[in-house]
């Protein structure tokens, strides 16, 4: 599942080939995805240029010359892939269209965005630019992470009181935007804390102790990320997905990386999802 480091390497890479470019046309190939498209989508994305390329959380947005903004969820298994761009950086022929290929959009300078998306958890809505901070999909969001909004005394204040384990607390968009289960395991490791602490028990120095974590974590991916655009030649034009090495997460049973640590990597279940940690040095 694409998590925000994914989402941002696909934004800087879908951004030579979109942004302050003419959006021609649109092919809107089923009516829904996770739910349905809005109304006349395609006539709504035919001769508008995309002012504005830019994320919020995992969400993509388009702020569109005519005003309104292209809201894009990847989902679980959603993808782009870009094909003939003319700037030369994609030298991708486009491809015979594939079954899951929902959407396409058909940029003026040539170049083509497919959404490919078989299991449809993926979503798409148009909204006023004005107000698409007030959509439903985003007005419970709390601040970015690595944004000025998320520092130290908010993150204090948000676990104040907190019953939940950490893990669910970080998982919260309502506290921080974005983050998911792979970067929450992690950031739970290099700042010591177990999964299983509640937040509202971990002293201020170490509340605030991961928020530098947080950034530090998401950064590093988003850098992988733009090491693997920086390769695309050879890659098949899809964006987003890249390898990156982790230290907790999907390594169960493997040793911790902890310099001096002999503890293994467990992973236990929290509200239906994993969660990968070291049980010695994670307390
Ligand atoms: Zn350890």
């Amino acid at each position: 599942m694409p998590e925000l480091p994914e989402v941002e390497t696909v934004r800087r890479g879908l951004l030579p080939a979109m942004e302050g470019v003419v959006l021609k046309l649109t092919d809107v190939n089923r009516p829904d995805l996770r739910w349905p498209f809005p109304e006349r989508m395609a006539d709504r994305l035919r001769d508008v240029r995309v002012d504005r390329l830019r994320r919020r959380s995992k969400y993509l947005l388009l702020d569109l010359s005519s005003g309104e903004t292209l809201l894009i969820h990847l989902g679980m298994s959603g993808r782009m892939t870009i094909s003939s761009d003319p700037l030369g950086q994609f030298l991708h022929d486009h491809p015979m269209p594939e079954k899951h290929d929902h959407v396409v959009f058909h940029m003026e300078n040539g170049a083509r965005v497919t959404f490919n998306d078989p299991r449809r958890f993926g979503a798409m809505d148009l909204m006023a630019t004005e107000s698409a901070e007030q959509h439903k999909l985003l007005s419970v969001l709390g601040p970015e992470p690595l944004g000025n909004a998320f520092d130290e005394p908010h993150l204090i204040a948000a676990f104040k009181g907190r019953n939940t384990p950490v893990k669910s607390a970080l998982l919260d968009q309502g506290i921080v935007a974005g983050l998911g289960n792979i970067y929450v395991c992690e950031t739970l490791y290099r700042a010591g804390v177990s999964p299983r602490r509640k937040a509202g028990r971990i002293s201020a120095p170490r509340v605030a102790a991961m928020v530098p974590i947080i950034r530090a974590v998401l950064s590093e991916a988003i850098e992988a990320g733009g090491s693997s655009l920086r390769d695309f030649r050879q890659a098949d034009g899809e964006l987003g997905y890249f390898q990156h090495r982790f230290d907790v997460y999907d390594r169960e049973g493997q040793p911790c990386r902890t310099p001096d640590c002999t503890g293994v990597i467990t992973r236990i279940a929290q509200s239906g999802r994993s969660s990968f940690y070291c049980p010695v040095c994670q307390r």
